[in-house]
């Protein structure tokens, strides 16, 4: 077995010189890390406690009876004669008579390191130092050398992930004050939109701009929100309050606030939920957290089929198994190791919407195991997704002080209303069009390239954006100049809608479902009636693949 520092590894070599009291009457093995002038003592053999113990450092050039700066620099071994001058006379190991001669030997440095010592070995009183000795004691070093060696890549491993660790916390630390920082102007702004939509003052078009603005912001208030409860988990600050509860009962109407949306978008939404044979212990917010999230991730990549949420106790009757599957798109065998991960997206997934932030399931895992409990998924492409839930029934499990006594909170509070105004907002044409932006100042003849496209009012323009938000201002604004607009939500509906009627423009997010942008700048460019058509493509990002452009906000970036 490989030692796992190099420290250990020097402790087990010693312990395999004193396996041989003949020939190693006592040793003393010094390590000296490159460019270092001091050696440390790594281990010692055969000498009394009261000498020096592992860890005493000497100076490489001290005065004393051990050369160890000449030996490691010289790289050649050396012998010291009369030990009684040097203090150890009195050492006899296993013999009638002390020791009289020590030899030095330089322990070679690691390639890797550059960590090498000295091993220094009290020589058998009835043997001469010939060459078999010699050789042997060259052996037991190189022994040595090698069992450094080997333990320096442990160490490596163990550095880099205490570095990794570390850079975790920062990351972590970080998110919690970024996530402070936008939380209190986002509140502060949310608060004034609220006091404006609840008051009769504003007229219809007003209206839908602040409703805009007020979606847009509670969105990024969420996500936030996410960020902020993850770093709390992760930084151990979260304080549960775990109550008695009626899991079925509380999972179906949080289910059941899903059901409009679900059934808008000609979903079935099947919810069974079985009494359980104990009370389920639970935080209420932070369970609403956890069906919420993966009953609206199975909204947004479910096109057809349902959703069915499932409670039910499990086999051992000491737990309850929470289901939620869908007869979506699937997750590949190969992403399922990552799901969990912060911030990890499957990628190409074709859902409902491209937006999502990777956040939702590190987040869900991370709840569920605050409750003792365990998440898993299985999947199959194409036939869909069931994520399970098992949690502990009971109280034992939950730690004393964070179980509190039962709550008439309501089940469901803003949260599930948050992610529902989301979730309505992926589907098709759910609010009327809505307005303003970069293209309002520049004008779309302005924007396309070479004189390709001649603005004017009546010409036709295709847009495709999967944001309903986005379609819907980006829409407005050119009807607004006279534009005929057929707004769609995927590449795929673009290119039918291009191939059908032809129109004068396209203007197309470039991360979409389906057909991304390049896909339908491909797609539209292969077929006869549709080639010449300039195409202009909106990022929100600074290209990742094609380094044309160098804005980084949403706008404008390629022009075909
Ligand atoms: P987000 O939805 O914000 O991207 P999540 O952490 O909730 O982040 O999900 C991570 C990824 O897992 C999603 O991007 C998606 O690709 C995949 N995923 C999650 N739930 C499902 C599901 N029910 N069906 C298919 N894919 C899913």
């Amino acid at each position: 077995m490989q030692a796992r520092s190099w420290r250990a590894a020097c402790e087990r070599s010693a312990t395999a010189l004193a396996r041989d009291p003949q020939d190693i009457t006592f040793a003393l093995l010094y390590v000296i890390e490159p460019g270092q002038d001091v050696a440390e003592l790594a281990a010692r053999v055969g000498l009394d406690p009261g000498s020096a113990g592992p860890g005493d450092r000497i100076a490489l050039d001290a005065a004393g009876p051990w050369p160890i700066g000449s030996v490691a620099r010289s790289h050649t071994v050396s012998v010291v004669e009369n030990l009684e001058a040097a203090g150890l006379g009195g050492v006899a190991g296993i013999w009638n008579r002390p020791s009289e001669r020590a030899v030095l030997l330089p322990v070679p440095a690691s390639s890797d390191t550059g960590r090498g010592g000295v091993l220094i070995v009290g020589l058998n009183p009835y043997r001469l130092f010939d060459a078999d000795y010699s050789a042997f004691l060259s052996l037991v070093v190189g022994q040595i050398s090698a069992a450094i060696a080997s333990a320096d890549p442990y160490e490596e491993e163990r550095r880099r992930a205490e570095a990794l660790a570390e850079l975790d916390r920062a990351k972590t630390a970080f998110f919690s004050n970024v996530s402070h920082e936008f939380r209190t102007p986002l509140t502060l702004m949310l608060g004034p939109l609220e006091e404006v939509l609840a008051s009769d003052t504003a007229g219809a078009a007003m209206r839908a701009q602040v409703e805009l603005a007020h979606r847009n912001g509670t969105r990024l208030l969420r996500l936030v929100n996410s960020l902020l409860d993850f770093s709390r988990i992760e930084a151990g600050r979260v304080r549960a309050a775990f109550e008695p509860v009626d899991l079925g009962a509380i999972t179906a109407e949080i289910a059941s606030s899903f059901r409009s949306a679900v059934e808008r978008a000609g979903l079935d939404l099947d919810v069974r939920c079985q009494p359980l044979p104990l009370p389920s212990y639970v935080d209420r917010e932070m369970w609403e957290k956890i069906v919420i999230n993966l009953l609206s991730n199975a909204f947004k990549f479910t096109l057809s089929g349902g959703i069915r949420v499932t409670t039910e106790p499990a086999a051992d009757g000491r737990s309850a198994r929470v289901s939620v599957a869908d007869t979506g798109i699937g997750i590949p065998a190969g992403e399922i190791p990552r799901l969990f991960e912060r911030f990890y997206r499957v990628e190409g997934a074709q859902g409902r919407s491209f937006e999502g932030s990777g956040i939702g399931l590190a987040l869900v895992a991370e709840l569920v195991r605050l409750h003792g409990g365990e998440i898993a998924v299985k999947s199959k492409i194409g036939r869909g997704t069931t994520f399970t839930v098992v949690l502990p029934l009971g109280r034992a499990h939950l730690p004393a002080a964070r179980v509190r006594a039962r709550t008439d909170a309501a089940a469901t509070g803003m949260r599930a209303h948050e992610y529902l105004d989301e979730a309505l907002r992926w589907l098709p044409e759910a609010t009327p069009m809505e307005t303003a932006g970069a293209l309002s100042t520049a004008g779309l003849g302005a924007i396309a390239p070479n004189g390709a496209f001649r603005a004017g009012a009546g010409k036709a323009v295709l847009l495709a954006d999967d944001n309903a938000d986005m379609r819907g201002y980006v829409a407005r604004l050119l009807e607004g100049q006279g534009y005929r607009v057929t707004a769609v939500g995927d590449g795929a509906e673009a290119c039918a809608a291009a191939i059908a009627a032809p129109p004068d423009l396209i203007l197309t997010d470039v991360m979409m479902p389906k057909l991304d942008g390049f896909g339908l700048l491909r797609a539209v460019r292969q077929e006869p009636r549709t080639a010449g058509i300039p195409v202009i493509m909106l990022s929100p990002h600074a290209p990742a693949r094609r380094p044309r452009s160098r804005d980084s906000m949403r706008g404008p970036t390629i022009t075909s």
